[in-house]
C-alpha cells in the first residue's frame, strides 16, 4: 500500500455523481440517523435490500429510482460484484446513489466490498453510519453489552456457515471463549450447535448465559434467554428470522430486569 495514492480515481469523476452509503437501522423505521434521512430525501436512486426497513422508502421523493437487490435466505437475489456495478454505472451517470443498508454498512454488510469497487473505479462516496443489530438486541432485552463487573470487551462475530470457507478468516471460537468478552453473534442461528460445542471446548460452561433476540426493535420481535446449552433449543424457534445471538454474564442482567418487569406487571 505504502506510496498510492487512494485518491487518485475521483479526478476520472466528471459528472459529479457519487454514493452514499446509508446504515438503516435494525429495523424500526425512526432508528435510522437524521442524516440518514437526509440523504433519502436527496436521493436520485436508492439501491436497497431485505434488512433495510422498506417503509424508509416513503422518505425519498416520488421520482426516485428504487432497486430491490436483496439476498433472502439462501437465494441470491443480485450477486455482490451486480450490485458494485449497478452502484458504479448510475453514480457514473451523475446520479446521487443511496445504498442503503440494514444496520451499519460496514458491520458484516459488505460495505468495505462497495467501497473498494467505489474506489477503484473512481467514483466518489461517503458512509453514514446506523445502529448495528448487536446495539438494538442488546438494548431491547435489557442487556448492556459492556459493564464494568461483568465485561470489558465486546466482540461482533458471524457465525455464518461460510465463514472461513469462503477464503475470509476462519473464526477462532475457543479463543473467543478466552476473552471473557460479550460475543454478539450475527448470523450464527443455523450454526449454533457447532458454535457452542466450540466456545465449551474453549472452556465456557454450559451453564454460560445466552439471549437469542430476533427481529430486535420491529413488532414481531422476541427476546429469549437460555445458556450455552440450550442454544440450539432458543436458535431453532426462530429459524429463518434476522436473530442476534448475545452470549456472556451480562445477559444475566436480563434475567433481573425480565423479574423486575413481571414484578411490575403483578402490582
Ligand atoms: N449490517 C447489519 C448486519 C448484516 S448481517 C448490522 O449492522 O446490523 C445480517 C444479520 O444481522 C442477521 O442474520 C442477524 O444476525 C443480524 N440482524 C439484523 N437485523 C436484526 C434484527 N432486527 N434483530 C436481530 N438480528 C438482526
Amino acid at each position: 500500500m505504502a506510496g498510492k495514492d487512494l485518491n487518485a480515481g475521483y479526478d476520472k469523476n466528471p459528472t459529479g455523481g457519487r454514493v452514499t452509503l446509508v446504515g438503516a437501522g435494525p429495523g424500526a423505521v425512526d432508528l435510522i440517523t437524521v442524516r440518514g434521512q437526509k440523504a433519502l430525501r436527496e436521493a436520485d436512486m436508492v439501491v436497497y435490500d431485505d434488512l433495510a426497513n422498506a417503509a424508509l422508502l416513503e422518505l425519498c421523493s416520488p421520482n426516485t429510482e428504487k432497486i430491490y437487490v436483496g439476498k433472502r435466505a439462501g437465494r441470491h437475489y443480485a450477486p455482490q460484484q451486480e450490485i458494485s456495478a449497478i452502484l458504479v454505472r448510475e453514480a457514473s451517470k451523475g446520479q446521487h446513489v443511496v445504498r442503503l443498508k440494514g444496520g451499519d454498512p460496514m458491520i458484516f454488510g459488505r460495505g468495505g466490498e462497495e467501497e473498494q469497487a467505489l474506489a477503484e473505479a473512481g467514483v466518489p462516496f461517503d458512509v453514514v453510519p446506523g445502529v448495528t443489530a448487536a446495539a438494538a438486541a442488546g438494548a431491547v432485552a435489557g442487556i448492556p453489552l459492556t459493564h464494568r463487573q461483568h465485561a470489558s470487551a465486546v466482540v461482533f462475530v458471524t457465525g455464518h456457515e461460510c465463514s472461513g470457507k469462503s477464503g475470509g478468516p476462519k473464526v477462532d471460537w475457543q479463543a473467543l471463549a478466552r476473552t471473557g468478552a460479550t460475543l454478539c453473534i450475527y448470523m450464527g442461528v443455523r450454526r449454533i450447535a457447532e458454535i457452542a460445542a466450540d466456545l465449551r471446548t474453549g472452556g465456557l460452561s454450559g451453564t454460560t448465559p445466552v439471549a437469542v433476540v430476533a427481529n430486535a426493535t420491529l413488532p414481531q420481535q422476541t427476546v429469549q434467554i437460555g445458556d450455552l446449552d440450550s442454544a440450539e433449543t432458543l436458535a431453532a424457534a426462530v429459524q429463518g428470522q434476522p436473530a442476534l445471538i448475545i452470549v456472556g454474564e451480562v445477559v444475566r442482567l436480563a434475567e433481573i430486569l425480565a423479574h423486575a418487569r413481571s414484578n411490575l406487571a403483578l402490582a
